[in-house]
């Protein structure tokens, strides 16, 4: 996968701990920058691809990147029968 979205990314502003929040707060202040990034949807769907647990990337925090897994498993197993 191309990865040179990387150089473009938001996060380059900012220190790398803001992605890898705590807490809540801490999430939608990673999201927040995200929204303005203009590499979010690449970004979003290397973090998919690769099954990276931790952390905010492309706007999705751990638990929304599980639920977007989720739902492409079950669309494909739709399609698929
Ligand atoms: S979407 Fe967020 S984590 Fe991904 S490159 Fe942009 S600022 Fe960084």
């Amino acid at each position: 996968m191309n990865t040179d979205w990387m150089t473009r990314g938001k996060c380059k502003e900012v220190a790398p701990d803001v992605f890898f929040p705590s807490d809540g707060m801490g999430v939608l202040a990673a999201q927040r920058i995200c929204g303005e990034c203009p590499v979010s949807e690449s970004c979003l769907e290397y973090a998919l691809q690769n099954h990276i647990d931790h952390g905010v990337w492309g706007g999705a925090s751990e638990r929304e990147r599980r639920r977007i897994l989720r739902r492409r498993r079950l669309s494909h197993a739709v399609v698929a029968k």
